[in-house]
């Protein structure tokens, strides 16, 4: 759900045009071979899914789930398939995306020379008082689409040659997610699916997306439930939950690793932004992972945090990280044996 270092998405708007998509399904021309490479070693987990039937079912589960939301921890309730708004802000079924595009500034194994295929939702259960996209979960910023729609991007996005399908805080639209999946894979869409998300999902709804999703990309933001509480909308439950949400989507696709062309088809790869004054828990967040996950588990320990929307409200997230906060947690994490860490750059950073 963050953007990554190089992560500046490069227009909020919906961009059909402009992308050099050749056709709906037709590679674009430098990358041609990448992906037939790519296409001969590797088919994506819901394609089996899709051919058994199956997909469609599971798709019409979760829509049923939306009688009285319960799409994700928050358990609001909201009558969706009546048109109620739920705390998220998804509006009954509509489906809101903010832009869908190829992304270079994700993990260096996701973007290859293809890009990642990215597709912002908008709105956001968790909500965060210091979203760096805030007008995009907050604020609900982005255009009505249709299942349809979805299911075109995500061909559009395979065309243009992205190494993924990218679903940017997909919670709350998991069945219309499923459902255009659906349309897709019979339109032949054959690209990998990230999940792209906070990290508070029910295990419940993750069961329904297990041999569909093949690389969770979750966050583990903050170990402290008082602190989850405070700036997560009053989340308490945010590390309890996403501790058992991450170990289900391990159980699913087990340690991300990347393939001979660079590329990670398939896997867990946790985000972990270290925040000012150890808010985010940081130390003991690599030691959770170190005991209960793989010592080989992709851990991407970002350094951006920067204030945004309502962070100057609390002085003890109101500045970046310093370079020495971000410094421990990389060294604890090695301490602790972690093997498979994207690190970033810290020597620019404020001691
Ligand atoms: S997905 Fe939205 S509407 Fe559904 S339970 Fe969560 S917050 Fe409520």
């Amino acid at each position: 759900m963050y953007l990554t270092a190089a992560g500046v998405i490069m227009t909020l708007s919906v961009i059909y045009i402009g992308m050099g998509i050749s056709a709906t399904t037709g590679a674009s021309p430098e990358y041609s071979s990448e992906r037939e490479i790519a296409a001969s070693v590797f088919e994506p987990a819901y394609l089996k899914l899709h051919r058994t039937g199956e997909l469609k079912q599971r798709a019409d589960r979760l829509w049923q789930l939306m009688e009285k939301c319960d799409l994700c921890p928050r358990s609001c309730g909201a009558e969706r398939i009546k048109g109620r708004t739920g705390f998220c802000g998804a509006s009954g079924t509509r489906l809101n995306v903010s832009s869908f595009h190829a992304h270079y500034g994700e993990e260096r194994p996701l973007v290859g020379r293809g890009g990642s295929g990215t597709i912002f939702f908008a709105h956001c259960n968790l909500k965060c008082s210091f979203c760096q996209n805030y007008d995009i979960s907050h604020l609900g910023r982005g255009s009505t689409t249709t299942v349809e729609g979805l299911a075109e991007m995500m061909l559009r996005l395979q065309g243009r040659g992205c190494h993924n399908i990218n679903l940017v805080t997909p919670t709350h639209y998991s069945a219309h997610i499923l459902k255009a999946l659906d349309i897709a894979a019979s339109k032949g869409l054959r690209t990998p699916l990230v999940y792209n998300t906070s990290g508070w999902e029910s295990v419940e709804i993750l069961r329904e997306l297990d041999g569909i999703v093949d690389i969770y990309l979750p966050d583990f933001k903050i170990f402290d439930p008082e602190k989850s509480g405070k700036y997560m909308a009053g989340a308490v439950s945010y590390p309890e939950i996403t501790k058992k949400a991450i170990l289900e989507m391990h159980r699913q696709v087990g340690v991300a690793k990347p393939e001979s062309d660079g590329i990670i088809y398939r896997g867990l790869m946790i985000r972990h932004l270290v925040m000012p004054n150890d808010v985010s828990g940081s130390l003991k967040v690599m030691e959770w992972i170190a005991e209960n996950l793989p010592k080989d588990t992709y851990i991407n320990i970002m350094a951006q945090y920067r204030p945004a929307y309502k962070a100057y409200d609390h002085p003890e997230i109101s500045r970046p990280v310093r370079g020495e906060e971000y410094r421990s947690v990389v060294e604890r994490a090695r301490e602790l044996g972690l093997t498979n860490l994207d690190v970033q750059e810290f020597r620019w950073m404020r001691q």
